[in-house]
């Protein structure tokens, strides 16, 4: 008898691989050693202790055979490298922003617009705060506050655009500190730390319209726009039949320039660039860039890692790509979920995140869940993923007091064209032992507390 045929069909990769790199599980008792001697901070292993990495998608992508091939093609010129122009005329083509100015990753980028364009009292709204943007604000002298709508903040809403800014919330933050002292609102696609939520374009429209009329920028953290495309193509009513490149586009179109980390989206292992469409902002952000990131034609990067990042960010917007991409970590969650296994929903672009509130609920917020269930899983598999907490979100700088973020979560990352579906399910696994046994989780005390970012390298012990 002929099997019956499957409900839908697979889809598989649109790649094959051409080389490996061996990993390996080391035994229990060296992760044990391993997360101790790392202060139970994941950020603190070393990755040949590491099996299955999924601490972030930050520069951890595969490049394609077209990025090597354009590595050989680097012009290491110190001024003008052909590799520059290439990478200006992607932006340009990819994202339409008139002004590139390249940094050494995204966080460069951060700094430069920060200090171009806040005053010490200047307030900047945005979407959730993301770690290395809202420093550099404040470092600026300005202040954050986040206008996100309040289903971000709920990790069992299924709200589709968990992303999309609160214009309710936006208005009044300007009526009451007034226009002059918000010099843009910081849009981020997708948002990181909602668990990689997008923003609607119909949403991102509102705020272009609510900010013209105040003469308010718009600066967009692209870190993840294509990802953040593919879900509005999927879910934005009427913009099923549009490619991912179009809504790219579009999105760009809405704002008056970008901060990009190409490590994430542009699938390589370096680099980042801040664009913009303002020729006053652009004279001034080149200037600045001479001073600590490179000359304005390299801002950081090697010629070679100039090209990866134009090639990459070409592959970035292509409709297969992305689609196998979100897919995978839409493999991932689907599995964890059907299994009870408290996640944020809907499922995010770059990862899973699980909920670890609820996945703890024994432990009080004050020692540290979602740090001790990171640990929990390395002790289990030899995973790594990482903390996006109370450990992550800091002190307030004026109180001295932690943030108790609503989200407690363990961010399972997937880097871009990695890992296998087999993988995924070594992963899954590990997470459902962990979940069976979650009683037996103990809390943290931290020991060690880093001045600023206190997350990649503040160290713990396991309490009692
Ligand atoms: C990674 C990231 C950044 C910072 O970029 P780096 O390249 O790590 O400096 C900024 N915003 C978001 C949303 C990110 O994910």
């Amino acid at each position: 008898m002929d099997p019956a045929p499957p409900s839908r069909r697979s889809w598989a990769e649109p790649f094959k691989i051409k080389v490996v790199e061996p990993v390996r599980l080391v035994s229990p008792e060296l992760r044990l050693t391993a997360i101790r001697e790392a202060g139970y901070n994941t950020f603190l292993l070393r990755s040949q202790d590491v099996y299955i990495d999924l601490l972030t998608d930050s520069g951890t992508s595969a490049m394609s055979d077209r990025q090597w091939a354009g590595m050989m093609l680097g012009d290491e010129a110190y001024a003008g490298s052909r590799n520059f122009y290439h990478l200006e005329e992607t932006v340009r083509s990819v994202y339409g922003y008139q002004h590139l100015i390249p940094t050494h990753q995204g966080r460069g980028a951060e700094h430069i617009i920060s200090r171009v364009l806040i005053k010490p009292g200047n307030i900047i709204p945005g979407n959730m705060y993301f770690t290395t943007t809202r420093l550099h604000q404040e470092l600026a002298g300005g202040s954050f506050i986040d206008v996100i709508i309040p289903e971000a903040h709920d990790p069992a809403s299924e709200h589709p655009f968990k992303g999309n800014v609160d214009l309710g919330k936006l208005e009044a933050v300007i009526g009451e500190y007034g226009a002059s002292r918000i010099p843009y609102v910081s849009i981020a696609a997708t948002v990181n730390m909602a668990g990689g939520q997008p923003i609607s374009l119909e949403n991102l429209r509102a705020v272009r319209e609510l900010t013209r009329g105040h003469g308010i920028r718009v600066i967009l953290d692209a870190t993840r726009v294509a990802e953040n495309a593919y879900f509005i193509q999927q879910r934005e009513p009427g913009q099923q039949g549009r490619t991912i490149a179009e809504i790219v586009r579009e999105t760009c179109s809405l704002t008056d320039g970008c901060t990009m980390s190409a490590k994430k989206d542009a699938l390589v292992n370096i680099g980042g660039f801040l664009a913009v469409n303002d020729w006053d902002i652009f004279e001034e952000a080149r200037n600045i860039v001479v001073i600590y990131e490179g000359l304005h034609t390299y801002g950081g990067m090697a010629g070679r890692d100039m090209e990866a990042v134009a090639i990459g960010l070409e592959e970035s917007v292509d409709d297969e790509h992305i689609r196998a991409r979100v897919g995978q970590v839409l493999y991932l969650g689907e599995k964890l979920r059907a299994w009870g296994i408290p996640i944020v929903l809907p499922i995010g672009g770059h990862g899973i995140f699980l909920d670890a509130k609820a996945f703890l609920p024994h432990l009080d917020q004050s020692v540290y869940p979602a740090q001790a269930l990171a640990a929990a899983i390395y002790l289990d598999s030899g995973v790594r993923t990482m903390e996006r907490g109370i450990v992550s979100a800091g002190r307030d700088k004026d109180t001295g007091l932690e943030y108790r973020p609503k989200l407690e979560l363990v961010r399972v990352t997937i880097p871009r064209r990695v890992y296998t579906q087999a993988h995924m399910d070594v992963v899954a696994e590990s997470i459902l032992a962990v979940y069976q046994e979650r009683s037996n989780v103990r809390g943290l005390r931290m020991v060690y507390e880093p001045r600023y970012l206190r997350f990649f390298q503040a160290r713990f012990e396991p309490l009692g």
